[in-house]
């Protein structure tokens, strides 16, 4: 029997979670059945324990399940503890469920693809909501000098930043205060999906790379804007999602798919983007 697979949303047709994990199953000539399955807002965890009870082997999470997800989860990996949410879910051999979460992983592969080694490195991250929250621990693991976190509304990263504080690299920094002084700025904001910018100063992008965990056909507002103000280079966050997927893959499978594999869904995705 064909081993099932299914990515979990609401809204969920956008998602390209079954493309990318068919093409890093055909690599190793592997066959899997791998669904969307759009759940009712509060019928989640009924359609998720429902799925593994007809045999299903594992699942991807996404907006706006993944804090439930970290709920439901039987046991947790470190990664999801830290990051109070799951994007991955495994059935284990003694029937339990074990939660997971590789945002934050695949966000380090594609920043390291994208900008070099992030050894000693001075990163700022905007934002404080999820995806901001996942990226903190794999950020502070990657041997980096510093991390500044900076946020619209300041207390919700003085929070979050409070939560690291046994890690003397982890700030907080009111946006008004950031100055020049980032190697990567990594935009983890919902800005950019409404065309807005972080309001971090015009001085903070000259000479850094910039980072936007969103993408999108052509650049991100905040990639242009960085771009059009001195950055060395933009990236934005289609490697982050591939990467993400590439280790929910190796988890079921035992099997991380080639570098050149992940390369070749990236540039599928884009063609397909830049087509529509
Ligand atoms: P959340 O809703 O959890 O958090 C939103 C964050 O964005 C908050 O910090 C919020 O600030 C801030 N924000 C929203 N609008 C603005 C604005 N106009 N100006 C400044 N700050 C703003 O979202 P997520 O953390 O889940 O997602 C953030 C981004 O990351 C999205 O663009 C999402 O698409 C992307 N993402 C990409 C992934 C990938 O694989 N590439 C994976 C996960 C997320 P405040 O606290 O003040 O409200």
């Amino acid at each position: 029997m064909v081993d099932k697979y299914a990515v979990f949303g609401n809204p969920i047709e956008h998602s390209k979670s079954p493309f990318i994990h068919t093409l890093f199953a055909e690599e190793v000539n592997q066959n899997i059945c791998y669904q969307k399955i759009c759940a009712p807002i509060d019928g989640f965890k009924n359609m998720v324990l429902s799925f593994f009870l007809d045999g299903g082997k594992g699942a991807n999470v996404t907006v706006p399940f993944k804090e439930q997800a970290y709920e439901l989860a039987d046991e947790l990996s470190e990664a999801a503890k830290s990051a109070k949410a799951v994007n991955t879910l495994t059935l284990l051999e003694n029937g339990k469920i074990k939660g997971d979460n590789t945002d934050g992983v695949g966000l380090v592969t594609d920043l390291t693809a994208s900008f070099g080694s992030l050894n000693q490195k001075n990163i700022l991250l905007i934002g404080a909501g999820g995806a901001a929250r996942g990226a903190i621990l794999p950020l502070l693991q990657s041997n980096i000098t510093s991390l500044t976190v900076c946020n619209r509304t300041h207390e919700k990263a003085l929070n979050l930043v409070n939560e690291y504080s046994i890690f003397p690299q982890v700030k907080a920094r009111e946006v008004s205060e950031i100055d020049s002084d980032f190697d990567i700025i990594i935009n983890a904001t919902a800005a950019s999906l409404s065309g807005d910018l972080p309001n971090i100063p015009l001085s903070s992008v000259e000479n850094a790379n910039c980072y936007d965990m969103m993408y999108q056909a052509g650049l991100t507002s905040f990639n242009l804007w960085a771009k059009d103000n001195g950055a060395v280079k933009v990236q934005d966050g289609l490697g982050m999602l591939v990467g993400q997927a590439a280790r929910s893959f190796e988890i079921w499978r035992n099997h991380q798919p080639s570098v050149e594999c992940q390369h070749n869904v990236i540039s599928k995705l884009r063609e397909i983007l830049e087509s529509k």
